[in-house]
């Protein structure tokens, strides 16, 4: 008998007051009842909608079907057939945009907590598996992926089980991306991108940490090495600053330097080797799912006060509801129609050894109306005239978007780039202008989703594939 409730089973989750001082996850998983309850909600529909709203088509209707047989390790196989990272998926992918969107379920009441499930399938196969995974025979072929984000994850998995002998140059000292530099424990821990980085090691992967390629070696000298392909996941780490006076003070950072000092150099240590803020009040500009990691890290980092500050209205803030809600229940007070025009810092003429002399002092910001719809159908922010104000903050992490990093390009002979310095690539398969170079994910799309890179990873191995299958 499906389950007609018209609401999800909920997520058991840390209570508010408490999370908001530790960096524990913050949702804490169905258990098999609630698992083998939500399933029940899953009509099987024939035609599968949510499948179509996948953007790597997981048969979910088949995985869901699983779970009510309670074969939670056959569900398992069943998302495995087309994604590779399900407990990351599970918990960051923005399903109410993309699978859950078109459950029709939601049509009355909630759709089926699909990600939830997927999030529970996923975590009971990592508690209860112990296989180690396969080891393909090696067909003489040698691959190059540059960045070990969710793209070059996925096109290393996908090339190691056809028998490809793959290296992962990784820029930074620990592999996995933005699921480990940006996305905090609380949300992801480390530990589950950890398992998928020490699978792919099993599968014969080698991970090559601190490389930065097109400064330790570039794509050229990757071919003199003898690979006879590369896949360019190097993302799109470049920040996007304001533009406006004082960014250049003690205690601005852009979020990226912000979540990856907390994130991978453990800056929320008692004495931290990289000490980012002791306490005080700190703003966060910015409306994505970036800037309410910020927030919510900086809360954790101990902050008294921390503050959303965005130009529009709660109605256009990027982030998806569950993140802004989640902040909203610890504390994080919102700053909506409201701008930073500058930030001011601490003078001492009197004394230019003050150690205070260049610190975040405030921000001057200014109120905000919406005016008419903008090329995307977002209502334009206009400033009121004379509504300036000051925010007392010690702290200012700007979140304001990123771009893909120059140095590829640069250091690549025939790499062409687009406007906005993202690759330019074939549809569908990832290929680059210049021969047996492939790319995908942010690095070629711009800042985007997981699930997405994921995807670009998949297509660029399949043609990687059909590239040196027919050399
Ligand atoms: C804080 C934050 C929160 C996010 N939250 C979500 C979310 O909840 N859900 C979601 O779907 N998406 C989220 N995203 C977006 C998502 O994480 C990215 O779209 C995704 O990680 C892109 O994957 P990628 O493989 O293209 O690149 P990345 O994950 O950026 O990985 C690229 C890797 O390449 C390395 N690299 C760069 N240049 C070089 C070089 N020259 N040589 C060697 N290595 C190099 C980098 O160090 C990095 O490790 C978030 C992003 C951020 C920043």
């Amino acid at each position: 008998m499906p389950n007609m409730s018209l609401t999800k089973n909920p997520m058991p989750s840390q209570d508010p007051k408490v999370r908001a001082h530790n960096f524990n996850e913050v949702a804490t998983g169905y258990t098999e009842e609630m698992a083998l309850d939500e399933a029940l909600r899953c009509l099987n529909c024939k035609n599968m909608p949510c499948s179509n709203g996948c953007p790597v088509n997981i048969h979910i209707p088949e995985f869901i079907t699983k779970i009510k047989e309670g074969d939670f390790e056959g569900a398992y196989q069943v998302i495995n057939k087309t994604s590779s990272l399900p407990a990351v998926c599970g918990r960051v992918c923005p399903q109410e945009s993309q699978c859950e969107s078109k459950c029709v379920r939601g049509i009355k009441g909630e759709p089926v907590g699909i990600g939830r499930l997927e999030r529970f399938v996923a975590d009971w196969h990592n508690a209860h598996s112990e296989e180690a995974p396969e080891v393909a025979p090696s067909n003489g072929h040698r691959v190059a992926i540059v960045g070990s984000g969710p793209s070059g994850l996925t096109c290393a998995g996908d090339l190691a089980k056809k028998g490809y002998k793959v290296t992962v140059f990784e820029a930074l000292h620990t592999a996995g991306g933005v699921l480990v530099y940006g996305i905090p424990e609380f949300r992801l821990p480390k530990k589950i991108v950890q398992k998928e980085v020490d699978n792919l090691i099993a599968m014969g992967v080698d991970v090559e940490t601190n490389i930065v390629i097109g400064k330790t070696l570039t794509i050229d000298e990757l071919f003199d090495q003898g690979f006879e392909a590369v896949f360019v996941g190097s993302g799109a780490g470049l920040p996007n600053f304001m533009g406006i006076p004082g960014e250049a003070y003690k205690g601005v950072y852009s979020a990226n330097e912000f979540l990856t000092r907390s994130n991978l150099m453990k800056a929320y240590l008692d004495d931290p080797v990289t000490p980012i803020m002791k306490g005080g009040n700190v703003a966060v500009v910015g409306g994505g799912n970036v800037a309410m990691d910020a927030a919510r890290t900086a809360l954790r980092l101990g902050a008294e006060h921390v503050y959303i500050v965005y130009r529009r209205s709660l109605e256009e803030l990027p982030a998806r509801r569950e993140e802004v809600e989640h902040a909203m229940e610890e504390g994080v007070d919102f700053r909506l129609l409201n701008n930073p025009v500058e930030i001011i810092g601490y003078h001492n003429p009197d004394d230019r050894r003050d150690p205070k002399n260049g610190c975040v002092t405030g921000m001057k910001c200014i109120r905000m109306e919406l005016g008419e719809p903008d090329e995307k159908g977002r209502r334009r922010p206009i400033p009121v005239e004379g509504s300036e104000f000051i925010l007392d903050v010690d702290t200012v992490v700007i979140a304001i978007g990123t771009s893909p990093n120059p140095l590829i390009k640069s250091t690549t002979k025939g790499l062409e780039v687009n406007k906005k310095g993202g690759i330019v690539v074939e549809e569908g398969t990832g290929k680059t202008s210049r021969d047996g170079v492939y790319a995908g994910g942010d690095a070629v799309t711009g800042a985007a989703t997981v699930i997405s890179a994921m995807g670009a990873g998949k297509a660029a191995a399949k043609a990687i594939d059909e590239y040196l299958s027919e050399k």
